[in-house]
């Protein structure tokens, strides 16, 4: 029997990366404990910022912001529903559920209305719901963010995520990519900072303090997610974490203190969008022209908005 690193009691987690057990109280201690560290060290915010959470109703986003809460952070909920039938209303609903209980505050923000659902996006686009839907949802919570005051704008992405990604960049040695991959992403030119606290963090660790601190999520993943490249990635990487507990952390860590120094982050030079005023490389942003494409083929159910 494994005994809790901390107390001494039986241990009802193991982390092998970290070789240490926890106790229910003891993991979920040392999961704060961390998600604090990670803000500090990388400087993400402090206890007086306004932070914007964006939420998707997962067990990523919602133990981001259960943590977040429990730290004493002020920091307020963003879900964009997608339109995307049962999914998103089950998504959105767990939200609203999370907020309720712990008396936040949830801004819910309906793609359909503004440019159109991505279910109706990808038919008229014929390409990966991902590429336009990523893109879509850093506009808006940049956006909503910017107009509300918000000082920084949090996601809830993990080490898979992150080690994914970092994988493919490599693999395709994407330079500009690198220099940017980071946890904190500077404000500046129309972008708010953008923050990911839970860096440190596995898929596995995130579900277990998502479930030990009984947070109610949606566990289906997106039904436009499936073949990604990332998923391969993600379970490449899983391989080797098995075989060697703690690669994708020493990984991701070190490129971050070791490789990325070295990169130079290529100028982009930056101007407002001549319809939406937001931050842009051409003339008109990337969304307002997928919005003039909705408008021709008349998807829209508001072209209004
Ligand atoms: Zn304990
Ligand atoms: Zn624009």
């Amino acid at each position: 029997m494994r005994k809790c690193y901390k107390c001494g009691q039986k241990a009802t987690v193991y982390l092998p990366q970290h070789r240490i057990a926890f106790c229910k109280e003891h993991y979920i201690e040392w999961y704060l404990k961390r998600v604090e560290e990670t803000i500090k060290e990388f400087r993400m915010f402090g206890k007086g910022d306004r932070v914007l959470v964006a939420v998707s109703g997962g067990k990523d986003s919602l133990s981001l912001w259960d943590a977040l809460y429990r730290l004493g952070y002020d920091a307020d909920g963003f879900y964009i529903n997608l339109g995307i039938g049962e999914y998103s209303k089950r998504s959105q609903l767990a939200c609203e559920k999370f907020a309720n209980q712990r008396g936040l505050v949830l801004h819910v923000f309906e793609l359909e209305k503004a440019v159109a659902s991505v279910p109706a996006l990808k038919e008229l686009e014929n390409r990966p719901a991902c590429s336009f839907c990523g893109q879509l949802k850093r506009y808006y919570t940049n956006k909503f963010a910017k107009e509300r005051g918000y000082k920084v704008v949090a996601t809830g992405h993990n080490l898979d995520d992150e080690t994914a990604v970092l994988l493919s960049n490599v693999l395709s040695w994407q330079m500009d990519y690198l220099s940017r991959q980071s946890p904190v992403l500077s404000e500046g030119e129309g972008f708010v900072r953008r923050v990911k606290p839970l860096v440190k963090f596995s898929e596995k660790e995130n579900a277990l303090y998502a479930f030990l601190a009984k947070i109610e999520y949606v566990e289906e993943e997106c039904p436009f997610a499936e073949g990604a490249s990332s998923i391969e990635h993600k379970k490449l990487l899983s391989l080797l974490e098995e075989k060697s507990p703690g690669t994708k952390l020493r990984f991701y860590m070190d490129f971050l203190r070791r490789m990325r120094p070295m990169l130079k982050a290529e100028q982009v030079a930056l101007r407002p969008c001549s319809l939406c005023g937001e931050p842009t490389t051409g003339e008109v942003c990337s969304v307002c022209r997928l919005k003039e494409r909705v408008a021709k083929a008349s998807l829209s159910s508001s072209p209004s908005s």
